[in-house]
């Protein structure tokens, strides 16, 4: 197989960095749920959005290496890779923050990788949308995971047989027959490659 997989809130978990990054840089209440959706819910009904974009800065800049990778995902990827799949990851991700501080993005998280185990699988940093959408349709993924439905759901989207929407928090409502299988865990995603190969 040719598994892809998405980066940002994929294979690195910020939850705790945007819970600490909103305790340090703004208000955020400690009651506020570990959950980035959350997080980014309290810092825009409190009028702190600008907060929020620095926060983002930091948090995918200077203060990668304080992310996690989701539980079992590097094992997941390394065992993938042993088994002999190709593995990669495709991202979309500017160079610099849209605003805030000027960190090259690109540089940290090609450091978060090499620190958390992952220098042997290729990384696409795209700079667009349609960059990594043409990228995964170059690489002819058969399998890609991402935690955003609504680029699953692109349209332009290419013909990936296996489309696994990672959602750990559950935020999203399941979508029968939508093609599209959901996964709650690194197990599950491990769970679902392994079936879609019978
Ligand atoms: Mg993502």
């Amino acid at each position: 197989m040719m598994i892809g997989v998405d980066l940002d809130n994929t294979l690195i978990c910020y939850d705790a960095l945007f819970h600490r990054l909103g305790r340090e840089m703004g208000d955020l209440p400690s009651n506020i749920p570990i959950d980035k959706t959350a997080i980014r819910n309290w810092f825009r009904a409190n009028g702190q959005e600008d907060i929020w974009t620095q926060m983002q800065a930091h948090a995918y800049g200077d203060r990668i290496l304080g992310a996690q990778a989701f539980l079992g995902a590097v094992d997941t990827l390394l065992g993938w890779q042993l088994a002999g799949h190709h593995v990669a990851i495709v991202s979309h991700k500017t160079r610099t923050p849209y605003s805030g501080p000027m960190f090259d993005l690109h540089s940290a998280a090609r450091k978060w990788l090499e620190v958390a185990g992952l220098s042997g699988v290729p990384a696409y940093l795209e700079e667009t949308r349609s960059g990594k959408i043409d990228r995964i349709a170059r690489l002819q993924c058969t399998a890609f995971i991402d935690d955003l439905p609504e680029f699953l759901f692109d349209p332009l989207f290419p013909d990936v047989p296996t489309r696994i929407l990672f959602d750990p928090n559950g935020n999203f409502p399941s979508k029968h027959n939508s093609g599209i299988i959901q996964a709650r865990s690194w197990s599950d995603v491990r769970d679902q490659i392994e079936q879609s190969r019978n």
